[in-house]
């Protein structure tokens, strides 16, 4: 009798263990450090919260930090996390090519890198990188220009102005890149003219991607350009970018019937730019679904780990100037008044009432 109680004592000690197991397990997986750019964009905040969620999801402890646009804030943060004991980090950098020493330290203690969403250059120590289709995105900018002037159907000619993103984010490049592909035939044929002739990223980068930098350069353009003549569409990389282009063109009396707004562009959907488009100001961004990209971030970091081999879709687009990072690319989804509500609303990304 005391030997069966002791034996269902034990079976129930060992069952107790092996249910409470897993459970203490997940608790201690990681630490996984994030280390985001800025809170200056509202992306990036969804970014760092849809990571810390789904890492959670699978056990993972997350040090998730923002470095205020500060290169050496940035180092700082990411030298603590190597320091503290983190297994992973995974960045995005706010200038690509400053990293690699501190990646240099992460290495030499077997911490694994992950590049999000924007590439780290210069450094071997760059295991994968997930991203979007980037030159896909500048195609989908200059398409939505294309189609609202009515391009292809000869209209024009046309006056445009070009804006990049910030010339140490090897994004910019392709979007600027993606959007001339599309742009520079109708340049060349004289459908699109450049006022200012300024052209190519060392002329139209945005540094820091800074809203109100955008918003200067624009008030000179059209002080010195467009004093007569009217400008028709902006290229424009970012949505933090359009909102000071924008404001800059009310300034000049742009919005109105007898002077309707130049099509402008955009890119991440930030709310008070979809508002801007529903307001017919803005005429279109590109949604990047930062919920797929935390998610296949978590599973290169959870198959790296578990000893597996993450899943990437590309291995030859890009080149850090050290290596080819194996990526993961997804797409990118143009916005405009016609699709916001299935895009943005349907898909569970905003609630309707945010964005009205
Ligand atoms: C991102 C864009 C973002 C920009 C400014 C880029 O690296 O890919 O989504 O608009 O940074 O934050």
């Amino acid at each position: 009798m005391k030997r069966n109680f002791l034996k269902a004592s034990l079976a129930g000690i060992a069952l107790a263990i092996v249910g409470i197991a897993p459970l203490a397990h997940a608790q201690d997986k990681g630490p996984i450090a994030i280390s985001m750019p800025t809170k200056s964009s509202a992306r990036w905040i969804a970014d760092g919260a849809n990571m810390v969620k789904y890492f959670k999801e699978k056990g993972y402890k997350t040090d998730l930090q923002y470095a205020d646009d500060d290169i050496p804030n940035q180092l700082a943060q990411i030298e603590n996390m190597v320091t503290k004991g983190s297994k992973v980090l995974v960045i995005a950098a706010i200038d690509g090519t400053t990293l690699s020493d501190v990646l240099q330290k992460a290495a030499d203690k077997g911490v694994k890198v992950i590049a999000y969403d924007r590439l780290i250059k210069g450094s071997k120590n760059v295991d994968y990188y997930a991203t979007f289709d980037n030159f896909q995105v500048g195609v989908l900018q200059a398409q939505s220009i294309e189609a609202a002037l009515g391009l292809k159907n000869g209209k024009g000619p046309f006056n445009i102005e070009l804006f990049g993103g910030s010339p140490d984010d090897n994004n910019a490049f392709f979007f600027y890149n993606g959007a001339m592909s599309v742009l520079d035939p109708y340049i060349k044929s004289g459908k699109l003219v450049v006022r200012s002739k300024q052209m190519g990223m060392d002329k139209v980068g945005t540094l820091r991607w800074d809203g109100a930098v955008a918003q200067a350069r624009m008030d000179n353009l059209l002080s010195a350009y467009y004093s007569k003549d009217r400008v028709d569409a902006v290229l424009s990389p970012y949505d933090g970018l359009s909102i000071g282009i924008l404001s800059s063109l009310k300034g000049v009396g742009y919005g109105s019937a007898s002077q309707p707004m130049p099509v402008v562009s955009g890119q991440d959907a930030e709310i008070p730019s979809v508002k801007s488009i529903l307001r017919k100001e803005q005429a279109s961004t590109v949604f990047k679904d930062t919920r797929e990209l935390a998610k296949v971030t978590v599973a290169m970091v959870d198959a790296m780990l578990s000893g597996k081999t993450p899943e990437v879709n590309d291995t030859k687009t890009y080149n850090n100037g050290v290596k080819v990072v194996p990526s993961y690319l997804l797409k990118p989804v143009s916005v405009d008044g016609g699709n916001w509500k299935q895009v943005l609303v349907d898909s569970g990304y905003y609630k309707e009432s945010q964005v009205k």
